[in-house]
């Protein structure tokens, strides 16, 4: 690739011992200086890597010399030299350029630098300033090698979805950014309207009504690298503006849907990571997922299947166990082989674990060589112990740990609240799996998890939302019970309960990547009947129905083919592809964890006049 211009002859980071006799000019930043008193080191620094310059009597004119005495860290130079071989003590094999070095002969400063407010020579290995600051001095931090490295990976990424992609059949199309309320149930940011006062534009949480619309438009197979806008209450891994691997296709079923996900990922780990991914990914529905690993999004680096033993233990004579034969709560746990090593405070703090999860606490249990000891193990009588082992295989040395609640695939809503405790026994499995060693970090464990449910629900509302998005079409068989429910309008808060403990299917899925969610989709509804049911069942009149996605229904009516689609997460895809353990590493300008653009200083009042323009009064 030609990448000389006025200023070089080439890169820096491109010199090799078969350039050894050439004359090269070459320009970049002064990465590191070295001054020996009748020798100066340089490192030169440009975006492919660094190369050693060196300024001598032997080749150096004394006015360059001494010009290069000058030099500061990161000032702007070109310098004109010939690549020399380095002598085999000083060659440096950290460096692709450490074979050779540049004697100079001429050099030009073409800016100086203030010293640098933070240190750009330093790596993600090293002490790194605050985050506050790196962000603040972006530009300097985005110099240093590592997030040079992460944005090229980026790029690279993108470059193969774009092309495998294509190749599939698929189009990028543009969707737009000023928008109306689009349904990924976050908060919009909205935009005034000068033009149009008292009236917002919002932008786009994500493009999919536009993508629909697509298909109903007959582009058949749609992609964009697009970026969506969500205002939630932040976390560390998330940003209020982020991209999108979004598509969409006609007249697919989930199959087809996961053939082209799993391609494009495939594509990916071997473009990026060398390494050889096995399609078709598992699949496990949402309740199998629930059931065994108590988890949406399970790392099946290891095992640690949850088990349930409800029938078998509230034979024991243990309070706990009784109780719950009254609230119709279950209880589960999981075998930890070798698990009987932890310390007594490491079986104490299981507890805690579970209580983060929602639950009471933890029951433990560990089998020794005399037996059976820990908080139930006096409950169990020989013949019940017998059973206690057959079923869970317990062996000596084992640790079972277990919670006792309701459970998302065996709710029972009554009196009770809809209180779950799946995540305790899920941050057990994940804890324990890292005391002990269990998630290998060069695994790649991808799935796909489908028939998600249908709804979740708002407790603070008392309704159904719908746990992917409104336009997801339910699992066939459920069809006739949400079309039942709905029949006369929205159902009631009881009617609705039942419904979301009734845990509807939906035909939406994720694809998981080592215990992280990477993707959602879902096949659409695209009859405009069934839709208006799920609007009705979301709580919606027909009126408000009509006045927040009439749009949609009328393109229905126009012969919408039956669609579904993915988005995955391309910012996460990104930070895992480059080992890197923040978002922030492969955004050039992300936001901070408040949301703000500590760089340019974003969110910013404005003045009074731009608001009036705006047909706007603030409150504070
Ligand atoms: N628009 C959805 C999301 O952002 C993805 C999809 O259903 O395709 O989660």
């Amino acid at each position: 690739m030609p990448i000389n211009t006025h200023f070089r002859s080439h890169r820096v980071g491109s010199l090799r011992t078969e350039h050894v006799g050439k004359s090269v000019k070459l320009a970049g930043w002064v990465h590191r200086r070295r001054d020996l008193g009748g020798l100066i080191f340089i490192d030169l620094r440009d975006r492919s890597g660094r190369v050693q310059l060196s300024f001598g009597p032997d080749f150096t004119p004394a006015e360059v010399f001494e010009r290069a005495r000058r030099l500061g860290n990161e000032w702007v130079i070109v310098v004109e030299g010939d690549v020399a071989a380095r002598p085999a003590a000083n060659i440096n094999t950290d460096l692709a350029t450490g074979e050779i070095e540049v004697h100079v002969r001429n050099l030009t400063i073409l800016n100086e630098s203030q010293p640098p407010a933070i240190p750009v020579a330093v790596s993600m290995a090293d002490e790194l300033p605050a985050e506050e600051l790196r962000l603040r001095y972006r530009y300097l931090d985005l110099r240093r090698d590592d997030l040079q490295r992460a944005l090229e990976l980026r790029h690279n990424a993108q470059q193969i979805v774009r092309e495998h992609l294509s190749q599939e059949g698929f189009l990028e199309i543009e969707t737009p950014m000023l928008t109306r309320r689009t349904p990924e149930g976050a908060r919009d940011y909205l935009v005034p309207s000068r033009v149009h006062p008292g009236e917002f534009y919002a932008l786009p949480q994500s493009p999919q009504i536009y993508k629909q619309l697509l298909m109903v438009a007959g582009y058949d197979r749609y992609f964009q690298i697009a970026r969506c806008l969500r205002d939630e209450d932040l976390r560390a891994d998330r940003q209020p503006e982020f991209t999108q691997i979004d598509a969409e296709m006609s007249f697919v079923s989930e199959e087809d849907v996961f053939a082209i996900g799993e391609g494009m990922i495939a594509a990916l780990w071997r473009g990026i990571a060398g390494v050889e991914l096995q399609t078709p990914f598992p699949r496990l529905t949402y309740r199998e997922a629930m059931d065994r690993y108590a988890t949406d999004k399970p790392d099946l680096r290891f095992g640690l299947e949850v088990q349930d033993l409800t029938e078998l233990l509230q034979r024991a004579d243990f309070r706990v166990f009784q109780d719950a034969k009254e609230s119709g709560a279950r209880i589960r746990g999981i075998v930890v082989p070798a698990g009987g090593a932890l310390s007594r405070k490491e079986l104490d703090q299981l507890a805690d674990v579970a209580k983060s999860g929602g639950a009471g606490g933890a029951l433990w249990v560990r089998r020794t060589d005399d037996g059976l000891n820990g908080t139930f193990a006096k409950a169990l009588d020989a013949g019940l112990l017998e059973a206690f082992y057959n079923a869970t295989g317990l062996r000596v040395g084992d640790l079972f740990v277990g919670v006792v609640g309701q459970f998302r695939t065996t709710l029972k809503v009554g009196a009770q609240s809809v209180q779950t405790v799946d995540a305790a026994l899920d941050y057990l499995r994940r804890h324990l799996a890292d005391r002990l060693n269990l998630r290998d970090a060069a695994a790649h464990h991808w799935s796909w998890i489908t028939e998600f449910p249908m709804f979740d629900w708002d407790a603070d509302h008392g309704r159904l939302v719908a746990a992917h998005h409104p336009f997801t079409m339910p699992h066939l068989d459920d069809v006739p019970k949400v079309i039942e429910a709905t029949q006369h309008g929205p159902p009631d808060s009881t009617a609705a309960l039942q419904l979301y403990a009734a845990g509807l299917r939906s035909r939406a899925y994720d694809a998981v990547y080592n215990g992280n969610e990477m993707a959602s989709g879902s096949i659409r509804i695209h009859d405009q009947q069934l839709q208006r049911h799920i609007f009705r069942a979301l709580g919606m009149t027909e009126a408000e129905a009509e006045s927040k996605f009439g749009f949609l229904l009328e393109a229905f009516r126009f012969g919408a083919p039956p669609h579904g689609g993915f988005a995955f997460g391309f910012d996460r895809l990104a930070m895992l592809l480059a080992g890197m353990t923040s978002l922030r590493d492969v955004i050039a300008f992300p936001k901070t964890t408040a949301a703000r653009a500590l760089f340019e200083g974003a969110p910013a009042p404005v003045d009074a006049n731009e608001l009036k323009d705006l047909h706007i009064k603030t409150l504070s």
